[in-house]
């Protein structure tokens, strides 16, 4: 009999604080999770009031794990959202929060693993993909990698400068940025998928993220271009 994962709660403190695009905010946190995580990986996160109502969500770790004991997550404010709206306008150095997990053992990457990786992501659906990113960049370099991100604007595009940076320093990772809501800009299509294949080769790994209606658009992109359903893994934040 396969024993259920039990989870429990850990105690964290927000270390850090920095904006990372006008709508999306790191938030750096010290917690005894921090070690023990894979690239790819979400933590539960819960917050309690001081009249002891709690709210609890899910952000995927964006951090490749450092020996800082830290862990990083970046999250998007949304229109009033609950937990997404303390991060981003009410959360303070110091605050402390609960985390859970980590979760996700099959969205998860390691060098082991291999490759080559093909990674898309939608808006904040990038998260767990830049972790697999930073993962790769501190030892596995070699693993080709293209990444087709898709976002409403350059300017609203997380770490867009870092991407670019270890698109241009590595000659085994390739970056498609698709912009939306930019003159001249696109959703992604069938051309800029063929031309991330080609480049990376036939893909080991397959990892998709953002909400049900881009992982569903780029889930049949992917498979259009003759890959294996089963190398595809999908993680959805939403509608
Ligand atoms: C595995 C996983 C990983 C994730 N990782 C990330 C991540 O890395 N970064 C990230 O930013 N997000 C991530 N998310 C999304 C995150 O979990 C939250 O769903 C998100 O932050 C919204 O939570 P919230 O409390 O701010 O919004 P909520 O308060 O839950 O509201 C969500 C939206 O619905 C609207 N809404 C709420 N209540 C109503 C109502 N009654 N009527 C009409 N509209 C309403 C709000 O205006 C808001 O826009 C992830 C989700 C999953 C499942």
């Amino acid at each position: 009999m396969i024993e259920p994962v039990v989870f429990r709660w850990h105690e964290a403190e927000i270390t850090a604080l920095s904006p990372v695009t006008p709508h999306v905010r790191s938030v750096r946190l010290r917690c005894s999770l921090a070690e023990a995580y894979r690239a790819g990986q979400h933590v539960d996160v819960r917050l309690t009031a001081e009249d002891g109502y709690q709210a609890q969500r899910s952000y995927s770790i964006a951090s490749a794990q450092d020996g800082s004991g830290t862990l990083e997550l970046m999250i998007e404010a949304l229109p009033d959202g609950e937990v997404s709206g303390w991060f981003s306008h009410l959360a303070e150095i110091g605050d402390r929060v609960e985390l859970r997990g980590p979760i996700g053992g099959s969205f998860s990457w390691d060098g082991p693993d291999g490759g080559p990786l093909l990674l898309g992501g939608g808006g904040s659906g990038v998260v767990p993909l830049l972790a697999m990113l930073r993962r790769r960049a501190q030892g596995w370099r070699q693993i080709p990698a293209a990444l087709i991100y898709s976002a409403r604007t350059r300017a609203e595009a997380i770490a867009v400068a870092e991407l670019e940076r270890l698109a241009e320093a590595d000659p085994n990772f390739f970056l498609h940025l698709a912009t939306t809501r930019e003159p001249g800009g696109k959703r992604i299509d069938a051309p800029l998928v063929a031309d991330a294949l080609a480049r990376i080769g036939a893909p080991g790994k397959v990892f998709l993220c953002g909400s049900n209606r881009f992982v569903a658009a780029a889930s049949d992109l992917i498979l259009a271009e003759g890959v294996a359903p089963g190398l595809i893994r999908t993680e959805r934040f939403g509608a």
